[in-house]
């Protein structure tokens, strides 16, 4: 069973859960003992897929055609589609990114697969038996699916296995041409218009977010310097997006984004189970909160009990003067 993995890419770099997925997948294949090739999809220099060689991908197949430079999820899972054709790979894995979630149906559906969405950790081989853990009811379990289907897809959670460099030797690039029917292509991307060059919040490594506790839009400069300094992403509340004090993208929580950051800040936020469900998984939690009675402090594993308007500025200032100091 040889494995294939789809590495995503933007303004010409790969992202970090392309490196990700590369290292889970390299893991998996060791223990399958079997090689592991990558696409990637959309104009990349062959220099910039070459480096993923060094996470384990032995070749890149690269659809490097301008017809695919905007995402398009019918064409990009018939190109990942043909390439497992190609290349007789029976597991596909990809991140289980904004692109990831529209494309792992689709190829699970063009090859019969079974699918495990949202997995966050390394498969387990018991006799025929392929298992994967994946988050359940918005990170409060954890559920083992077993996949008996010959074709398997599974879409990792970003930030939930780490990108392991594992050499020096790089990976072969091939041009690779799929087979996708012109009448795919019907709806073109125009423009597109970034609404921030921030750090992107599902990948982020640290997030600092802002509850109602802030009182209104304007005392977002807490949150966004506390945030430059540590080089994290902002995200909020629910309430607070929907009182338009933060755009949409930012909320967490059931209804939101969920995360798994290594540190999650959560500031002047109550810490209802909705926001909750969001943001359980990631790996280290601070609370800046005034009530000590708040939830959010049962699952914090760093708890400030205080006035976020004193404390975070203080945060902030300790944090450049020891950076500084380095
Ligand atoms: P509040 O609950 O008002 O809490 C504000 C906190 O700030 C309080 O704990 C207070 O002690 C503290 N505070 C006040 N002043 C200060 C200060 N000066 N310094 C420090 N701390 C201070 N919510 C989400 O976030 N995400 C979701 O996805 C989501 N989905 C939902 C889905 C459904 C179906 C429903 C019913 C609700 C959902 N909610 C969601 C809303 C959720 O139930 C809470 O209402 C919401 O999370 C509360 O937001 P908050 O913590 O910012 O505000």
């Amino acid at each position: 069973m040889s494995v294939l993995v789809y590495v995503e890419h933007a303004d010409g770099k790969l992202k970090k859960t392309a490196l990700e997925v590369v290292s889970y997948a390299k893991a998996i294949a060791d223990q399958l003992n079997t090689s592991l090739s990558a696409v990637s999809i959309g104009s990349i220099a062959d220099e910039e897929l070459a480096a993923l060689g060094k996470f384990g991908a032995s070749k890149v197949l690269s659809v490097n055609d301008e017809k695919f430079n905007s995402f398009n999820e019918q064409a990009y899972s018939t190109a990942l589609f043909e390439a497992a054709k190609q290349e007789g790979a029976k597991l596909i894995i990809l991140s289980n990114s904004f692109r990831g979630k529209a494309i792992a149906p689709r190829i699970s559906i063009k090859l019969k697969a079974g699918l495990v969405v949202g997995a966050v950790g390394l498969p387990s081989f018991t006799g025929n038996r392929f298992t994967v853990t994946r988050g359940s009811f918005s990170g409060k379990a954890f559920s083992d699916v077993e996949i008996h289907s010959d074709y398997k897809v599974i879409s990792l959670s970003p930030n939930s296995y780490p990108a392991q460099e594992k050499g020096t030797q790089e990976a072969t690039v091939e041009h690779f041409t799929p087979a996708v029917d012109k009448s795919i292509f019907g709806i073109k991307v125009t423009e597109v218009i970034k609404s921030t060059d921030k750090v992107s919040l599902p990948e982020a490594e640290i997030v600092v977010s802002g509850g109602r506790g802030l009182k209104g839009p304007e005392n977002w400069n807490l949150i966004e310097e506390l945030a430059d300094v540590l080089g994290a992403a902002t995200a909020c509340s629910k309430p607070v997006s929907d009182a338009g004090w933060r755009p949409h993208e930012e909320h967490v929580g059931q209804t939101g984004i969920t995360i798994s950051p290594e540190l999650y800040i959560a500031v002047g936020i109550s810490g209802a189970i909705q926001h909750v469900a969001g943001i359980s998984s990631s790996k280290i939690i601070v609370a800046i909160n005034k009530d000590a009675e708040a939830p959010i402090f049962k699952i914090a594993d760093y708890g400030i009990v205080g006035d976020a308007f004193e404390i975070v500025p203080k945060l902030t200032e300790a944090l450049k003067s020891f950076k500084s100091k380095r």
